[in-house]
């Protein structure tokens, strides 16, 4: 037996052990990529509040330069406030602010230093008070989330998140500037959206009593594919959203009931 085992030693490999090996290759690269992909995204749970707010104190004043103080703005604000009234009380102590800028732009985004920036290209397409809630309640929502942190993208979040564990504060402001760039054009994941989603639905919910209007605003974009709309380069699948909210509502037994005019400062 063991002569034919000391043979074996000395022949070269045959193909199944080379595909074996490959194959545990292979496997490995996949499992290292897939745990760096998993830290980044977790990492981004242990940036503190106080770094969220110097990373507000860089990027709030670059949309505060385009946003437009407003009558508009301001019945914005208000909206945010009800639905804000809503949010888990470990979350009221947070200070959001919607920033309305004057741009022809369809979307809206949550970006660190608790602002939601609304384009008025968005709330033109708005249609009723209840589907532009769904919409502040949506991007509540990323927060919740801290999508509006990943929106840095990878790399500056990892990086953010070793200063802030390093406690090498000076260097975060910096570090912020390099993601400004990134945050308007950050791609969210369907999951990401629907998480986004739910929690719209549910302070939708808890501010009417009823969730009239949860699914307009997705709808009337998902058919106005056609046309250059940032909100569906950032948002993917507004069908497929509208669907996911409507099961939703079907498995809480939500009501539906009349919808409230968009405030005459918006339409
Ligand atoms: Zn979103």
């Amino acid at each position: 037996m063991s002569s034919v085992n000391y043979r074996n030693r000395n022949q070269p490999p045959s193909n199944r052990q080379l595909l074996i090996l490959l194959g545990i290759f292979a496997a490995f690269t996949i499992g290292v990529i897939w745990l760096i992909g998993w830290i980044a995204s977790s990492i981004v749970w242990l940036i503190p509040y106080s770094v969220e707010q110097q990373l507000g104190a860089v990027i709030v004043p670059v949309y505060e330069r385009l946003a437009m103080p407003s009558p508009a703005q301001n019945t914005l604000n208000d909206l945010l406030d009800r639905l804000e009234a809503q949010l888990p009380s470990q979350r009221q102590n947070r200070d959001y602010k919607v920033l309305y800028i004057p741009k022809d732009t369809v979307n809206a985004l949550a970006v660190p230093g608790d602002r939601i920036i609304i384009y008025s290209g968005l709330v033109k397409q708005a249609q009723s008070e209840n589907e532009l809630m769904m919409v502040l309640g949506h991007e509540l929502g990323h927060f919740a989330n801290r999508d509006h942190l990943r929106s840095l993208g990878r790399a500056v979040v990892v990086q953010i998140a070793i200063a802030s564990i390093i406690g090498d504060i000076g260097s975060i402001g910096s570090i912020a500037v390099s993601g400004i760039e990134t945050i308007s054009n950050a791609q969210y994941s369907q999951s990401q959206e629907s998480q986004a989603d739910e929690v719209g639905l549910t302070l939708l919910q808890k501010t009417y009593g009823h969730v009239a209007g949860a699914t307009d605003f997705f709808a009337r974009m998902s058919q106005k594919q056609q046309l250059d709309i940032d909100f569906l380069a950032t948002h993917p699948a507004p069908s497929r959203r509208v669907k996911e909210i409507q099961q939703l509502i079907k498995q809480r037994n939500y009501k539906v009931e009349q919808k409230q005019p968009l405030p005459s400062t918006l339409s």
